[in-house]
């Protein structure tokens, strides 16, 4: 997705950590630039720190140590209410006893803003999300998605540089979560604001973002562009949150040009990429995506070859997946296209398996 943004940080945190009891930080070591018209989600499981880091930058929690600038200015004793902040939650939190158009209405009121203006501002919003002819409904005359969607209108009436939204469409099921998910995208992308955007699925922080910033035990594990995050994991609790995955552990036997040659647990041998391994007589952990590895792969095509038993055979109607006992693991998954010769696999057969050494990394175990 490609939106203007310009370098400078927007949005910054600076060492920031915090802790609620004095002794556990639940935010290690914050160091984010975000730069304006950024759309950035924090992506990790539960319990991993996104919500509180988002609360420190909408102020509704402050930072134990460190600094959160916006715009260049320190906001650490801004009031929350004067950061100029949008923001959405998963509980939409909609006042029900107004109607949509008066939800709306009601923080460009806290904004003194004249009539005629608020009467305007709130039909612009509420078409942007495609509810123009809802103004005079009540929240609960209105479906889950659509009070969603009152939400984000709310969240952006007041035209703000920076809007926060954590787990949005978290109450949503499945079909209307992704349609939001574009909705969301295409408004963030009309409109250029900055978006900070908390989720633990990573296919809707693959889907929505510029950058992702994924979360664990409340340290950032890797801060990249979705592409890279999925083509170039990092480290191996990345390469198991993103996209499905197999691991391989083993020892790094010998290192030259940037490849090494590991030794997994079964004593075979397998040639990889030296992402950052500590080098030979280090452990090391494996990483390969299931759509990398070759069933019957054709001659020259794979430096890694192995014998796989294809222990269970599921047809998925755009790909067949195949779980396979292989190099002493037998939840090794192969993801082979619905459009391949090979997808007369059935179940107990012996094949040659392959993947390239370009698309096996060796990281840090
Ligand atoms: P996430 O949004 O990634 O699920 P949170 O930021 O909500 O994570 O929580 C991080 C950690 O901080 C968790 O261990 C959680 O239990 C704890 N925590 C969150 N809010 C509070 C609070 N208000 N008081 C005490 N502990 C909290
Ligand atoms: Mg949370």
């Amino acid at each position: 997705m490609t939106s203007p943004v310009s370098s400078e940080a927007f949005v910054r945190f600076d060492g920031v950590q915090k802790s609620y009891d004095g002794v556990n930080l639940v935010v290690k070591d914050l160091n984010v630039d975000i730069p304006r018209g950024e759309f950035l989600t924090m992506l990790g499981p539960s319990g991993s720190g996104k919500t509180t880091s988002l609360m420190m930058l909408a102020g509704f929690e402050t930072a134990t140590h460190g600094d959160i600038f916006l715009n260049g200015r320190s906001i650490n004793n801004v009031a929350p209410h004067k950061r100029g902040i949008g923001m959405v939650f998963q509980n939409y939190a909609l006042f029900p006893h107004m109607t949509v158009a008066e939800n709306l209405a009601f923080p460009l009121q806290v904004r003194k803003m004249g009539k005629a203006e608020v009467k305007e501002r709130v039909q612009k919003a509420l078409d942007m999300v495609e509810l123009g002819v809802f103004g005079n409904r009540r929240p609960a005359q209105l479906s889950g998605g659509q009070q969603q969607r009152v939400a984000v209108a709310r969240a952006l009436v007041f035209e703000p540089d920076l809007v926060l939204m954590d787990e949005p469409l978290g109450a949503l099921d499945k079909n209307l979560r992704e349609q939001m998910q574009y909705e969301i995208k295409h408004i963030h992308e009309r409109l250029g604001v900055t978006v900070v955007y908390v989720t633990h699925d990573q296919s809707e922080a693959l889907t929505m973002s510029n950058r992702i910033a994924v979360f664990e035990d409340g340290r950032i594990q890797q801060l990249a562009p979705p592409t890279e995050l999925y083509e170039k994991p990092e480290n191996a609790f990345v390469a198991q949150f993103i996209g499905e995955n197999n691991t391989l552990t083993g020892r790094v036997d010998a290192v030259a040009g940037g490849i090494c040659e590991v030794v997994l647990d079964n004593g075979d041998r397998v040639k990889a990429l030296d992402i950052n391994t500590d080098g030979a007589g280090h452990g090391t952990t494996l990483s390969l995506r299931p759509e990398r590895v070759f069933l019957n792969p054709v001659d020259g095509q794979c430096q890694n070859m192995f014998s796989g038993l294809a222990e269970e055979v599921i047809y998925l109607g755009d790909h067949i997946r195949v779980r396979m006992n292989i190099c002493g693991h037998n939840d090794f998954i192969v993801k082979v296209p619905n459009s391949s010769d090979k997808k007369g696999l059935a179940k107990g057969d012996t094949i040659p398996v392959g993947w390239s050494i370009d698309d096996c990394r060796a990281l840090d175990a």
